[in-house]
C-alpha cells in the first residue's frame, strides 16, 4: 500500500496553532502588547474597536524591524528572543515561542508598519490568512504598528463563539491591565471606539495601581516586601476591611509576567486567616522575582501558568511576607466586632 502521511502546508499548521494561542480578541491584545514591551517601547498605544472584533491595533515606539525581519516575523517558530534550547532556562522576554504573529496572521487581516531608528524608510506589510498581499517601503514613524482586522474571518465557528461586546471588552481590559501593571515604567494608552479609556503616565508600581483602579485604592494598600535567596517579593496587599465578595483585584507577577496560581493564591489567603469575614476576598498585587532558571514558563501556549522549582518554599516565604505586612500595619482582626 502506498504511504498516506503528509506534512501539512504552513498555512494549515499555522491555523491549527492559532487555535491554541488566539481564543478571542483579548488574546491578540496580549500578544501584541507583549511584543511591544519586548521591543523596549516606552510608549504603547492600544486602539480597539467593537471590543476588538473589528480592530485591535498596537502602536509602539520600540526598536522596530528591518525589511527582512518584517517579513520573517510572520513565519512560525521565527523569533529574535531565543536561539538555543538552553535559552529556554533563562527567559528574560515575554515571548520566545515565535508563534503569535504566525498564528494571528493565519486567521485575520493584518497590516504592519515598522521602522528601525537608523533607517530612513520603513516597511509596510499586509498579510491575510497567511498570504502576503503587499510589502512596500514606506515612510512611517520609528517603532511598530500592528493592526488586526476581521479576526477569525476564515473560522466562522470561532467568530460566532465570541461573546457580547461587553464581555469581550472585559477580557481586553484584563489583558491591558495585566501588562500595564507589570510595566509601570511604560506609558500606556487604551482607546476604545474612539474614546480614551486609560492614559497611564510613566510611574511606579503603587501609582500605576492607583491610576488603573482609581477610587480609594491608595489608602487601601499596604506594602509587602521580602528578599531571600530564592525569591524577592514586593508589591501591595489590600487591607482586610476593603476585602470584596467577588474575586477583586488579585494579581501575581513573576519576573514581570502576569501569572495565575491557585497555590500562591492560597498562600496569600492563608496569611489573612482570622482577618476576613467568611467568603470575602482581599486585593493583592504581588511581584515575585526569581532566577529565570528556577522556573519553567513553557508549559502552556499563553504562558499564564508556570512551574517553580521550589513551590513549597515560595509558598512559605510569600505567606510570611503577607502576614508580616498585615501585622506591621496594625491590621486588627475585624471578626469579633461583627458577632
Ligand atoms: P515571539 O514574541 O515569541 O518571539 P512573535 O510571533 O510574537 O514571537 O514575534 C516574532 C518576532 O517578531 C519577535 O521575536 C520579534 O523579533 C518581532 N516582533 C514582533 N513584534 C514586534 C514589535 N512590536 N517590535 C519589534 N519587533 C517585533
Ligand atoms: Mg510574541
Amino acid at each position: 500500500m502506498s504511504s498516506i502521511i503528509q506534512l501539512l502546508p504552513d498555512h494549515v499548521a499555522n491555523q491549527i496553532a492559532a487555535g491554541e494561542v488566539v481564543q478571542r480578541p483579548a488574546s491578540v491584545v496580549k500578544e501584541l502588547l507583549e511584543n511591544a514591551v519586548d521591543a523596549k517601547a516606552t510608549d504603547i498605544k492600544l486602539i480597539v474597536k467593537d471590543a476588538g472584533k473589528s480592530l485591535v491595533q498596537v502602536v509602539d515606539n520600540g526598536i522596530g524591524m528591518n525589511v527582512t525581519d518584517a517579513r520573517l516575523c510572520f513565519e512560525r517558530h521565527a523569533t529574535s528572543k531565543i536561539r538555543h534550547a538552553e535559552d529556554l532556562f533563562s527567559i528574560h522576554t515575554k515571548g520566545f515561542r515565535g508563534e503569535a504573529l504566525a498564528s494571528i496572521a493565519a486567521i485575520a487581516h493584518v497590516e504592519m508598519k515598522t521602522r528601525q531608528a537608523e533607517d530612513e524608510l520603513g516597511t509596510h506589510i499586509i498579510i491575510e490568512g497567511s498570504k502576503f498581499i503587499a510589502q512596500d517601503p514606506a515612510v512611517v514613524p520609528k517603532g511598530t504598528s500592528f493592526a488586526i482586522k476581521n479576526l477569525f474571518f476564515n473560522i466562522p465557528a470561532r467568530r460566532n463563539f465570541l461573546k457580547s461586546e461587553h464581555i469581550e471588552f472585559r477580557h481586553v481590559m484584563d489583558e491591558f491591565q495585566r501588562v500595564a501593571l507589570a510595566h509601570p515604567g511604560i506609558h500606556f494608552t487604551l482607546i476604545h471606539n474612539g474614546s480614551e479609556t486609560f492614559n497611564l503616565p510613566i510611574s511606579n508600581q503603587r501609582q500605576r495601581i492607583v491610576n488603573l483602579f482609581a477610587g480609594k485604592t491608595n489608602e487601601k494598600l499596604v506594602p509587602v516586601q521580602e528578599t531571600t535567596e530564592i525569591v524577592s517579593v514586593q508589591g501591595f496587599i489590600g487591607k482586610p476591611e476593603f476585602a470584596k465578595k467577588n474575586k477583586g483585584e488579585q494579581f501575581f507577577f513573576v519576573n514581570d509576567r502576569y501569572i495565575r496560581s491557585s497555590y500562591l493564591h492560597h498562600a496569600v489567603l492563608s496569611a489573612y486567616e482570622g482577618l476576613l469575614k467568611e467568603g470575602m476576598q482581599p486585593s493583592y498585587f504581588i511581584y515575585l522575582d526569581v532566577p529565570p532558571h528556577t522556573i519553567d514558563i513553557n508549559i502552556h501556549p499563553t504562558k499564564t501558568e508556570i512551574k517553580f522549582d521550589d513551590e513549597q518554599a515560595l509558598y512559605a516565604i510569600l505567606r510570611a511576607a503577607v502576614k508580616h505586612s498585615l501585622g506591621q500595619f496594625n491590621v486588627a482582626p475585624v471578626l469579633d466586632f461583627e458577632r
